[in-house]
């Protein structure tokens, strides 16, 4: 199946998708949309950034009967930012059908949704929480849903919505088309499409054992505990992502990161459940608009975020386990791009690196953390393009009669060195933490207990490169 047009799409969602980009279908969706249009339940092991969101919203979309406005199909989402970019979605692949829709979650204000509701709707996109509120409250009439789609449904009962999605399930029509799309595919999962869909078609588009993708270049580096923070800025500084994210395993650490990269002059944001709706989406624009490089984050605020061009994840701190390692380094090589993923391990980590590599069937090698050697490389190899960009540019006129001023007593070459280490001095990027050049402990030691980490110690402050440090770096 080569084109959107052979799944026998209608003439508005072929112009929709059109005007989204979508040249042709990925394998989710050639798989997935001609067994949901057919009318079969379809259970669909797949990665985000997959295409997994057009899969079941093309024959959604399609589904819908334009002129009843009462909800007809119903997408549940573990996040309110999933909601959000799945309606997103939605809305642009239903554009020219006139199709209606609502996204409901916690931490809207619930007046809005009211609203919605009662003008109607043809689909809603919910978090599972939020919409049994208003089921109970009687404000939303789901007798006439024809479409369900549980997405992201293994974190959804991670989350513990596992009730939540019973009751909702148990409450809606059931002669009903049901999709279920899911990273991995545990017993629960499979329990729950054996009880609520009807014979489903069961798509594996990830194997168990290849359950990541080859284009992902999966490196570890062994790193001790305090030199992580030290680890990440070479990493930075040497691999140049266009845009990385990093994982840590709690809130605190992802502040502790941020700070320190931060004061450091990394373009660095973070992510957690702690932050308001604002700030994340703040968060979400600065890295959607390239104000942000790197984005730090815990598990549960950056899953299903549809962050474009991820080129290089970072586990900061070891995934909990297998499934953890697959989500995370799902965010990068997205539709068969080349991306890269690097998790840090302390010596103590060894057999669960292991793990990870039997159950996802992946090849994870063993690499050593650039060394400063190679930063320094890397800095001069970028100071030189900027110099011949700035070059064939040729806006430095007005400094042409100051050097040649300086020519009278300097040789020319120490001059441009001189000009040269300045620059260096004040580069966009950062360079490692100083701290942890001098031998001392980095605060990241200290405030980011893993599972296995040392909990005795107690967190601190952030502490600040000392001057001494910087010169002493900066002295490339
Ligand atoms: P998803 O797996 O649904 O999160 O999709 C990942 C990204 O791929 C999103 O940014 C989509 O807009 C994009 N996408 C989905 N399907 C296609 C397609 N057929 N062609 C190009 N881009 C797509």
């Amino acid at each position: 199946m080569s084109s959107f047009r052979d799944l026998g799409l209608s003439e508005p969602l072929l112009r929709s998708l059109d005007e989204m980009g979508f040249e042709e279908p990925t394998p989710v969706q050639a798989q997935a949309i001609p067994l949901l249009l057919q009318g079969r339940d379809v259970v669909a092991q797949a990665l985000t950034g997959t295409g997994k969101t057009a899969a079941f919203g093309v024959p959604l979309v399609e589904r819908i009967d334009i002129r009843r406005t009462s909800p007809q199909a119903v997408v549940m989402a573990p996040t309110r930012e999933l909601a959000v970019q799945v309606a997103g979605q939605l809305s642009g692949i239903g554009r020219h059908r006139g199709l209606l829709l609502v996204p409901i979650y916690g931490g809207q204000p619930i007046d809005r949704q009211l609203r919605a509701l009662r003008r109607g709707v043809h689909a809603i996109v919910a978090t599972p929480g939020r919409l049994m509120d208003h089921m109970r409250r009687g404000t939303v009439d789901l007798s006439r849903v024809a479409t369900l789609v549980l997405d992201e449904a293994d974190l959804m009962l991670d989350m513990g919505f596992l009730e939540d999605i019973e009751y909702i399930m148990s409450h809606l029509p059931s002669e009903r088309l049901t999709a279920l799309f899911s990273a991995t595919m545990p017993e629960p999962i499979l329990a729950l499409a054996r009880s609520y869909m009807h014979e489903p078609e069961i798509l594996r588009l990830s194997r168990p054992r290849a359950l990541t993708v080859p284009e992902t270049n999966q490196i570890y580096y062994q790193v001790p505990f305090r030199r992580k923070l030290d680890a990440l800025c070479r990493v930075l500084d040497v691999k140049q992502p266009e845009r990385a994210l990093v994982f840590c395993a709690t809130k605190r650490t992802v502040d502790d990161v941020v700070e320190s990269l931060q004061g450091q002059g990394y373009m660095v944001e973070g992510l957690h459940g702690d932050m308001s709706q604002p700030v994340r989406e703040r968060v979400l624009r600065a890295l959607r608009s390239g104000q942000a490089e790197v984005l730090v984050a815990t598990d549960v605020a950056a899953r299903g975020l549809d962050i474009p061009e991820v080129t290089h994840v970072v586990n900061f701190d070891i995934p909990p386990d297998a499934e953890y390692y697959v989500h995370r380094i799902g965010r990068t090589s997205r539709l068969g791009r080349k991306g890269e993923a690097i998790t840090f391990v302390n010596p103590w980590e060894m057999r669960e690196i292991r793990v990870i590599e039997r159950i996802t069937g992946a090849r994870i090698q063993r690499q050593e953390v650039p060394s400063m050697a190679e930063a320094e490389d890397r800095e001069a190899q970028l100071l030189e393009e900027r110099l011949a960009e700035t070059l064939s540019a040729g806006r430095w006129g007005r400094f042409r009669a100051m050097v040649e001023g300086m020519l009278v007593d300097h040789d020319p070459v120490d001059v441009a060195a001189a000009a040269l280490s300045m620059v260096a001095a004040r580069p966009a990027r950062a360079k490692p933490q100083p701290a942890t050049l001098t031998g001392q402990a980095t605060p990241i030691e200290q405030a980011a207990p893993t599972r296995k980490a040392r909990p005795t110690r107690k967190a601190s402050p952030t502490r600040k490169a000392s001057p001494e440090g910087k010169r002493r770096r900066r002295a490339v």
